[in-house]
């Protein structure tokens, strides 16, 4: 008999508790790191993880008396590979998080229900439906063999790259740089087909859930003999589970998933794949709040496999790296077919007669006469036309003009959505919802009318200005249902329609063939709103907006897109017309060097939240002295506390604190000291509901 040994296990171990490592436990023999166990923690017992021990040498190892021996191993698994454990040390350490809570909140939460026989259980039938279904793994390429497209002279430029990554031992980042249509995802393709047939596993990040199921089919058809695997939010948990075990075991060739699929346990991964890598998404917005694609990159680095970054409007963040020789830009310039990107129009929406809309009011028409014009052009020629404004619901605010009421929520600093179709005015931060009042609740006038306009009014004064129009919406409100999504979009593919109305959800990677006309209704707001990333994603939605028109190189010629502005001579829409994404990074990246942003700066935001506001500008205050008290403080700049645009949510204040260093180590480094002198300071400020540190912000 061997005396038991001391073990270091991950457990969650909430944020507050302050208890951020691993604790110790008795086991009857050594556990490889990585290994999942389950361990008693107060009553109950948890699912863990046995981690690396980087207790220092001279710390004497705890009385092994008041250690609790492990309770079950789940030993049938193969423990997550090493480069996992580092990928999850670095995240925590990043962005500033418990390693504990970190790492059991990337695991599929199933896992924690069952025991260590379950899972053996588990793992056997899903090995059995595995062989049942007969794809081989790892095999060599001949089973992937349906028809190719003939690669264009640019696609062979970025694959000829890939290939000369796949060489190095410490590939670079390659930043695939393609409009819309430029063929991106056949690079994709073709570079998962070789480490495919070289036996490795492929990792492809999407955006959103929505885009999963297209890109899904373009990848197991184009490799029938392999094995692909799904990981979003959409699975149910034990589908979840199940795919998480098919990728550690090895079984699964490819994991095509959203954020979260970056933390997918691969043992044989040769490449990660982002697309669409600028897209805010990515970012996580609770908890630890994670970029995947920033991790992706760590984790190329980590596992020295090649990734792709591809994009038509890459991050600034990402452009800058390219331009400094950390990434490897490829340009794919030219769309497949050789069709045009869709021609941009501008329309002056200040030189329009206003139109009188009812006593002693007067507003500019909906659609300028040209743009109408082309609408009507697409419907005689039997095209598809899409209209984009970027609100959804019928108006964002009703309106007493008798005594100036307006439909706020009782619970947020925000106005109440008029959502016509429910006849609910509904809070899209907190949800709260009521049916619209019949007169106005403070003084009783019946004539309570909507301000402004949503998808939904948008789709009604369509249907007004263009009656027999076969007219759709999509937004998050007719998607909600299960399926929503995807017959409205059949119908669409079906020629079954003939405008499309939505919001930014349109415009994100669809392939409609039919579409030949883009309309965006007023995108001005974002030119001059105070967060400085708004004209990034500004132009990046425009972008991607006008790239779902003329994807059928036929159609191109007669492919336009409009835009009803009040500001036609801005800059970003001048860039917008000539499709120069260099020229506006070039703008806006010299605008934030020297205004010191990121790139050319780091930050990272503490945000607190409270009934009373007080309470949580004061933690700040107190925060932001502690922070002045540490080494390396004169390199870190803290800006006093703000309330964020929307600083009042279900009942609770917010406030944030901004953080800038020119060194993202040093502001690592403060950070890290900071965290344990926050926990700290909690206790004396009472009423505090919530504080947490976001790294790389990406709304200030
Ligand atoms: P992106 O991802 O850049 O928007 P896709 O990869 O979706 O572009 O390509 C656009 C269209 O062109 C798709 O229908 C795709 O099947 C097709 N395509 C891509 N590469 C080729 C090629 N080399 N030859 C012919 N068609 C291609
Ligand atoms: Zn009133
Ligand atoms: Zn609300």
């Amino acid at each position: 008999m061997t005396s038991p040994v001391r073990v270091r296990v991950l457990v969650e171990t909430p944020q507050h508790s302050g208890l951020v490592g691993p604790l110790d436990y008795l086991s009857e023999r050594p556990l490889m790191p990585g290994t999942l166990v389950r361990v008693p923690l107060g009553r109950r017992e948890v699912l863990g993880i046995s981690w690396h021990d980087r207790a220092a040498p001279d710390q004497a190892p705890p009385e092994a008396a008041v250690l609790r021996p492990v309770a079950g191993v789940f030993e049938g698994l193969a423990p997550l590979p090493s480069p996992w454990l580092a990928l999850v040390d670095f995240a925590a350490a990043y962005y500033q998080r418990g390693l504990g809570e970190l790492a059991l909140a990337v695991l599929p939460p199933e896992l924690r229900k069952i025991d260590a026989p379950g899972l053996a259980k588990r793992q056997a039938r899903l090995l059995k439906k595995l062989q049942r279904e007969g794809t081989a793994p790892a095999l060599p390429a001949q089973a992937d063999a349906p028809s190719r497209p003939a690669l264009g002279p640019e696609q062979q430029q970025a694959l000829a790259a890939f290939d000369s990554a796949l060489a190095e031992a410490r590939p670079l980042p390659l930043l695939l740089h393609g409009v819309t249509g430029s063929g991106k995802t056949e690079v994709y393709l073709r570079a998962a087909e070789q480490v495919l047939a070289a036996g490795r596993q492929a990792l492809v990040l999407v955006p959103e859930i929505n885009l999963t199921p297209q890109l899904e089919r373009r990848f197991t058809e184009r490799f029938p003999g392999r094995r692909l695997v799904a990981m979003h939010s959409g699975l149910t948990p034990v589908q979840r589970l199940s795919h998480w075990l098919t990728a550690l075991l090895g079984q699964a060739d490819i994991v095509l998933g959203t954020r979260m699929s970056v933390f997918a346990p691969l043992p044989r991964l040769g490449l990660i794949v982002v697309d669409e890598e600028h897209d805010p998404s990515y970012k996580q917005q609770e908890g630890a709040r994670y970029s995947a694609r920033d991790l992706a990159v760590y984790r190329g680095h980590l596992e020295r496999v090649p990734v792709i970054l591809g994009s038509a409007t890459p991050a600034l963040e990402s452009w800058q790296r390219a331009l400094d020789g950390r990434y490897r830009r490829l340009e794919m310039a030219q769309r497949i077919g050789g069709g045009v990107l869709p021609r941009v129009r501008l329309f002056d929406m200040g030189v329009l007669p206003r139109e009188r809309s009812g006593p002693g009011n007067s507003q500019v028409p909906v659609l300028a006469p040209p743009v109408l014009q082309s609408l009507r052009e697409r419907i005689q020629r039997g095209e598809q036309s899409l209209v984009f404004l970027n609100r959804r619901g019928y108006a964002p605010v009703l309106h007493c003009a008798d005594c100036g009421w307006k439909s706020g929520c009782p619970h947020c600093s925000a106005w109440r959505v008029f959502h016509k179709g429910e006849r609910t005015l509904r809070c899209h931060h907190c949800g709260f919802t009521e049916r619209v009042p019949r007169a106005c609740p403070d003084c009783g006038n019946l004539d309570i009318a909507p301000i402004g306009r949503g998808t939904e009014k948008l789709e009604e004064q369509l249907a007004e200005l263009l009656p027999g129009a076969r007219i759709a919406r999509l937004d998050a409100d007719t998607a909600r249902g299960k399926g929503q999504l995807e017959s409205r979009l059949a119908e669409v593919h079906a020629g079954e329609v003939d405008i499309l109305v939505g919001t930014q959800m349109v415009t994100k990677g669809h392939d409609f063939r039919r579409i030949t006309l883009v309309v965006a209704m007023n995108p001005d707001s974002a030119l001059f709103a105070s967060d400085f990333r708004a004209p990034e994603r500004l132009f990046a939605l425009l972008m991607q907006a006008g790239g779902r028109a003329g994807r059928d190189a036929e159609a191109a010629e007669r492919s336009e897109m409009w835009v009803q502005t009040w500001h036609p001579q801005h800059a970003l829409y001048a860039a917008l017309k000539t499709h120069d994404f260099a020229a506006f990074a070039a703008s806006q990246l010299a605008e934030r060097r020297s205004a010191g942003l990121p790139p050319f700066s780091h930050l990272a935001l503490l945000r607190a939240e409270a009934k009373d506001v007080a309470v949580a500008t004061a933690f700040l205050r107190a925060a932001a002295e502690c922070a002045a008290r540490l080494a390396g403080a004169d390199e870190v700049t803290v800006y006093p506390p703000v309330p964020p645009s929307v600083s009042k949510v279900a009942g609770i204040e917010r406030m944030q604190m901004l953080v800038e260093s020119p060194s993202r180590m040093r502001l690592q480094r403060l950070l890290s000291d900071w965290l344990a002198q926050l926990h700290a300071l909690r206790p004396q400020h009472k009423g505090l509901a919530r504080w947490a540190i976001d790294v790389d912000p990406l709304a200030i």
